[in-house]
Order: C-alpha cells, then sequence, then structure tokens
C-alpha cells in the first residue's frame, strides 16, 4: 500500500472515535519513509484526511537538524521556523506535535487524545500501588512510559526525545503517544484501554469504548450537563477556551445535529463533550494550570489553529 493511503486509512481508525479518542482537530498520526515524515497536516481533523488532503510531509534530518543547535528548549518560534522551512511546500502544514513524530525512530507514531490515557494519569498518582500491580501484569515494564504535564510543542518533543525508548507513552492531561514497527500497536492500546476501565470501575466509559458509535452514546450521556462551567483538562481545551465558553452561552445541547453541519461549531462540540465525560468520569481530576493554559494559549502554531477556527465560525464554515 501506498505510504499515503496508509496514513489515511490510520488516520481514519483513530479519527472514528470520538470522543473518546479523539475531539474536533486533535491528534495526529505519522509515517516515516525514506527519511521523510508523513504526518496529518495542522488544523485538519483526523477523520477528513485524504492521500490528497490534510496531508504533510517533512524531511526528517532538516527538520533535526534545525532544531538541534539551539540551546534553548522555550524557542517555539524556532520550532515553528524549523517545521516551515523543512516540510514539502505543495503539501500542507505539519502538525504542531510533528517534533516528538520526527524524534521517536519508529516507523508508527500514533498520538490522540484519549480519555482512557487521561484517566490513567490520574491514578498512577492517586492510586500508585493499584496502578503499579495492574500495569506490570499488562505490559512490559520497558513498553511504557509516564510523561508529566509539558506543553506541547518543542518542550513536549524535547522530554520525550531525553526519556527512555517505549512503545507506550502516557502524556498526563493530554493523551497518549504509541510508537512502533507496526500499526498492530493500535489494537494492543485499544485492548489495555478497555481492561484499564474494567479494572478501575470506568464503566460508562468502557461502554463508549466498545460501542459503534461512539459519538451518539456519549452525547446522550452528557446532554443533560451541558451547561457546567468549563474544565480544563487537556491541552485543546485551553486553547479553544474563549470559543468554547461561546459555544457553552449559545445553550444547545451537546451532539445537536444543527451542529453537525457547521464544522467548526462541531469540532467546539466534541471538545466540550471530552471534558463532560471527563468530569462525570472522575470528578477529581485535575485540571491544568492557568499558568500553562496561558502558554499554550500563545504558542505560535496553536495562534494560527485558533485563528483558523474563529475564522470557519465567522464564514458559517464551508
Ligand atoms: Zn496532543
Amino acid at each position: 500500500m501506498d505510504v499515503k493511503e496508509e496514513l489515511v486509512k490510520l488516520c481514519h481508525k483513530i479519527g472514528n472515535r470520538i470522543p473518546t479518542w479523539t475531539q474536533g482537530q486533535g491528534g495526529n498520526a505519522s509515517l516515516k519513509e525514506n527519511g521523510k515524515l508523513w504526518i496529518k497536516a495542522s488544523g485538519e481533523r483526523l477523520d477528513s484526511v485524504a492521500a490528497s488532503r490534510g496531508l504533510a510531509v517533512l524531511d526528517i534530518n532538516g527538520f533535526l537538524a534545525e532544531i538541534q543547535p539551539s540551546p534553548s528548549i522555550s524557542d517555539e518560534n524556532q520550532y515553528s521556523k524549523a517545521i516551515a522551512e523543512t516540510k514539502d511546500p505543495s503539501y500542507g502544514t505539519p502538525s504542531m506535535e510533528t517534533g516528538f513524530h520526527a524524534v521517536l525512530p519508529r516507523r508508527v507514531v500514533l498520538h490522540f487524545h484519549s480519555l482512557a490515557a487521561i484517566l490513567m494519569g490520574h491514578v498512577m498518582e492517586h492510586q500508585e500501588t493499584k496502578w503499579k500491580s495492574w500495569i506490570s501484569t499488562h505490559t512490559k515494564k520497558s513498553q511504557i512510559c509516564p510523561v508529566p504535564l509539558i506543553c506541547p510543542g518543542r518542550k513536549l518533543m524535547a522530554a520525550i526525545g531525553d526519556l527512555p525508548r517505549a512503545e507506550i507513552y502516557i502524556l498526563k492531561n493530554h493523551g497518549v503517544i504509541l510508537h512502533s514497527d507496526s500499526e498492530g500497536i493500535l489494537d494492543q492500546w485499544q485492548a489495555l484501554e478497555i481492561q484499564f476501565c474494567e479494572a478501575f470501575g470506568y464503566k460508562t466509559l468502557k461502554a463508549l469504548l466498545e460501542s459503534t458509535h461512539p459519538w451518539s452514546d456519549a452525547t446522550a450521556q452528557v446532554k443533560e450537563i451541558h451547561s457546567k462551567e468549563l474544565k480544563l483538562y487537556f491541552p485543546d481545551a485551553a486553547v479553544f477556551k474563549p470559543q468554547l465558553n461561546l459555544h457553552l452561552a449559545k445553550n444547545r445541547s451537546i451532539g445537536d445535529p444543527a451542529i453537525l453541519a457547521e464544522r467548526a461549531e462541531r469540532n467546539l462540540d466534541e471538545i466540550l463533550c471530552a471534558t463532560v465525560l471527563l468530569n462525570l468520569l472522575e470528578p477529581k481530576l485535575q485540571e491544568i494550570s492557568p499558568e500553562l493554559a496561558l502558554e499554550i494559549r500563545g504558542m505560535p502554531l496553536e495562534k494560527e489553529r485558533i485563528q483558523k477556527i474563529s475564522r470557519n465560525s465567522e464564514s458559517g464554515n464551508k
């Protein structure tokens, strides 16, 4: 299979699990081939990627060489510049999370905002003994690596680069990175999520993970409490906080069919649905700090994404 077709298939497989794996334009997948990194383009939904749309490609060695000389890991402008200068201009702009895709050496790297992974990040701190014993019977020690909450982009890339190589990185208050030579890692992860929910009593999430219609099942769960105060459990909620508050003020139920016709509204609806679900599943889940939320919103590539979604909202979205 052609690398583009293979990547599209992977993007759709992840992008169809809304909101349990992905919400809005979040998440990204990449494949390496002949020194090139093929990756979902920034601002694109995983489920709308096609071989002729929503993909980006960059030169891995060229990108890493531009990034390495800088001693400052907070230089986000240089990071954006390295992405812009090493991408193939006939394709889209690579995802802002391109950095860790490039720095991880194996062929398949999948990143998405898995609700189960966010809950794993919570239980590994709050039920440490039970988590350690459970995870040791379900994975090999070297297979899994927890990652503290780090600003996405260049800082996350630097952190992942410094950690021991693993197949599964659990990103606190963010999601998961799967890293393997084989696409089979995705099915393994799915099975692990279901076992996790069973062991730790997250029955509602387990049902959604096993459902063939997770979105309609999820919206049926959250309708009653859609006007709840917005919680910032993961980076995309921080990125789109003002838009989410405006969306909430419209006072429509999550999953309102009219929303499906408006892509920008639908992206926000999915982020909101995930937020409300997490609150329902784990009321004690810690939010990301206001300082980090501000830092995430201020990143150059995130500013582009915010402008893009705002433009879409204003134009009624095509
Ligand atoms: Zn992410």
